[in-house]
């Protein structure tokens, strides 16, 4: 059959990687989630695949990142005394001014060090603009990123590192326990694989303080796959999961599949008539099944779970919330007033 039935996924991919190798390979893979071309992943795919992106501007797809620098206070030179690691976050939230928000920075006061997390395409941007200022500030921090990100992060020309102090890099293990023992620090991020409708990904979207990318609906041409739905609330007692169909010869059923094979008769009758996909989706419905990456930190998921795992939200978001919610139990992470789910 042209049309088939499937129901919400939500597969948790983990924290972002804090290696090169792995951040790219992560990033390949949201990325061909927009083109459905995940086939064309191969062991060395990744680095062509996200420099390409970046060539391009496609900036938001590298979002799905997190490198989080450690940067130990400076011994100043002179008298030999350590810096207060609250003065070095001071001068950093003073360079950095707007760029601010695209940044979390945690102070680490037992190390005398300071964290400070951006996901790679915001990192892209505020050495931009501490360049373009002239900041010094630019190449430390330029240094230290391609020290750690050399593929995508060019070497400042000048100084490498500000002198006597040390810049490492805190790997996902290392946020996630700063993150248990303080939910403040809000360091890592974790990304989703969520497949569900339209109409779904559409209110995820709203969670601005996430980064998407989604199965883009223009491109695809589904006249020779045929149309994927999400499975309606009303057929669930129809479907069988081992067999990923549904019951013949049910009223409810027989309903649905003719409206859904009508849908897409036409979307197949305007492809053949020459219009082109991105203009023939206009007839489809808002459950056809899409793919969508999203990626952010506790902050930003704790407020999704609160705001969608409630009896108010569409029932299929909280389907979504409740996996998310579940996900973040394992880890030992809980919002409160967890409602019970049977
Ligand atoms: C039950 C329910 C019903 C809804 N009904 C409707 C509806 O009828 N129509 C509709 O349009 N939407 C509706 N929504 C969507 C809702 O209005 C929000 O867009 C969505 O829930 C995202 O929430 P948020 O803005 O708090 O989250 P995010 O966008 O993730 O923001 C998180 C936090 O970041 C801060 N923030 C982010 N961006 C800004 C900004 N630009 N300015 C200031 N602070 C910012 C805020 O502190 C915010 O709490 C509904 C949502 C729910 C849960």
């Amino acid at each position: 059959m042209a049309v088939q039935f499937v129901k919400i996924e939500v597969s948790p991919h983990g924290m972002a990687p804090s290696s090169e190798t792995d951040a790219l390979k992560m990033i390949e893979v949201c990325g061909r989630t927009a083109y459905k071309s995940e086939d064309k992943i191969t062991p060395d795919s990744a680095k062509a695949f996200v420099l390409m992106l970046k060539k391009h501007g496609h900036l938001s797809v590298l979002e799905h990142s997190n490198a989080v620098l450690r940067v130990t206070a400076d011994v100043h030179s002179q008298t030999g005394a350590v810096e207060p690691v609250q003065t070095l976050q001071q001068n950093l939230v003073s360079c950095l001014k707007e760029r601010n928000a695209y940044h979390r920075t945690h102070v680490l006061p037992a190390a005398n060090a300071l964290a400070i997390a951006g996901n790679f395409r915001g990192w892209m941007e505020t050495l931009r603009y501490l360049q373009d200022r002239s900041n010094d500030a630019y190449h430390w921090l330029a240094g230290a990123m391609h020290r750690f990100f050399p593929n995508l992060f060019k070497a400042s020309e000048s100084t490498p590192c500000r002198p006597g102090c040390d810049i490492d890099l805190l790997d996902s293990q290392q946020q996630l326990a700063l993150l248990k023992n303080d939910n403040s620090s809000d360091l890592p991020v974790f990304i989703f694989k969520i497949v569900c409708d339209r109409g779904i990904t559409h209110e995820i979207v709203r969670h601005r303080v996430f980064s998407f990318t989604q199965e883009s609906t223009r491109y695809v041409n589904y006249k020779n796959k045929g149309m994927t739905l999400i499975l309606p609330e009303e057929l669930e007692p129809y479907y069988d999961p081992e067999t990923a169909a549904l019951h013949q010869g049910e009223s409810l059923v027989t309903m649905w599949e003719a409206r859904a094979d009508q849908l897409f008769q036409w979307y197949q009758a305007d492809v053949n008539r020459g219009r082109r996909p991105e203009i023939a989706r206009d007839i489809l419905p808002n459950l056809l099944k899409s793919e969508i990456f999203v990626s952010g930190r506790w902050s930003g998921w704790k407020h999704f779970i609160e705001l969608r795992d409630s009896r108010q939200a569409h029932p299929r978001i909280r389907i979504i919330a409740q996996a998310v919610r579940k996900y973040f139990a394992s880890l030992g992470l809980s919002c409160g007033g967890d409602e019970v789910h049977t």
